[in-house]
C-alpha cells in the first residue's frame, strides 16, 4: 500500500467514524411516553439525551404542558 492509498483509507475510516457519531447522537433521542394532565391521552414525545423534562402538545386536546 503506497502513501495516497494509506492516507485515503485514514480519512474513509475518519469519516466512517463521523457518521458513526451522528448515527448515535440521532439514536440517542429518548422517546417519552407523557400522559396528558387534561384529557389523560399519551403522547410520544422525542426528547434529546437525558432531558426528561421538555414542552410538548397534546395530540388529542391540544394542550400546551411539560413532561414529567
Ligand atoms: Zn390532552
Amino acid at each position: 500500500m503506497d502513501k495516497a492509498a494509506m492516507r485515503a483509507e485514514a480519512e474513509r475510516l475518519m469519516r466512517e467514524a463521523m457518521e458513526n457519531k451522528a448515527l448515535v447522537v440521532k439514536h440517542g433521542n429518548t422517546v417519552i411516553m407523557a400522559t396528558c394532565g387534561k384529557c389523560g391521552a399519551v403522547t410520544k414525545v422525542s426528547a434529546p439525551k437525558g432531558e426528561s423534562r421538555v414542552d410538548y402538545v397534546c395530540k388529542e386536546c391540544g394542550a400546551k404542558q411539560r413532561t414529567i
